[in-house]
């Protein structure tokens, strides 16, 4: 059920423009950055990511794809099995900065799942991590480097991140189950 609207389309805009500026700032410019999405909402904030950085500094940055699924046995999070399905990261990392994009953090599983993933393929000189919206419940010391929105959370919450590309929609919206 609904219970409240967190970013309307031009929120989401104006928190992934900034972000996009952040990365170049924080990194210098934009020679060594390596964007990769997170399936599945990752991969089109990645691509908007991209297109910003050219829009303000006229370079297309390299842009990768990493499919993970977590896999919880039961309802305890004990036993997690993160699956990579797909790495398709067209361009070679070693000595890059990696910047992994996912739409929402919470438990910090997955994006630890991505550092393994991104750490098998080379030697990046280092990796960081954006999401449009992080919301809390951490079970790993895992932080995010550019934050969309932090939005506190109970469990019972669900972050709704609706995206033009996959969802016809634009919005966040916070649901309770
Ligand atoms: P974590 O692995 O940090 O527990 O969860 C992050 C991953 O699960 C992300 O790939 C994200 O897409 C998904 N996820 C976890 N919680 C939510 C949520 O409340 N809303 C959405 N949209 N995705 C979530
Ligand atoms: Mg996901």
């Amino acid at each position: 059920t609904f219970k409240s609207k967190i970013l309307d389309a031009d929120g989401i805009r104006r928190a992934i423009t900034r972000i996009a500026h952040e990365i170049v700032e924080k990194n210098k410019g934009t020679d060594k950055l390596v964007l990769v999405g997170i399936r599945r909402r990752g991969v089109p904030l990645s691509e908007r990511i991209q297109q910003y950085i050219e829009e303000f500094e006229g370079v297309k940055v390299p842009l990768g794809i990493l499919d993970i699924t977590l896999y919880r046995d039961d309802l305890s999070t004990i036993d997690i099995h993160p699956v990579v399905h797909e790495t398709d990261i067209p361009v070679s990392i070693e000595g890059k900065a990696v910047i992994l994009i996912d739409d929402v953090l919470f438990t910090g599983r997955t994006a630890r799942a991505a550092l393994d993933a991104t750490m098998d393929i080379g030697r990046p000189d280092r990796i960081q991590l954006a999401v449009l919206v992080d919301r809390g419940h951490r079970e790993l010391p895992i932080r995010a480097d550019y934050v969309g929105k932090n939005l506190p959370t109970s469990r019972r919450e669900i972050v709704a991140v609706r995206l033009k590309e996959v969802d016809g929609e634009e919005d966040v919206l916070l649901l309770e189950r």
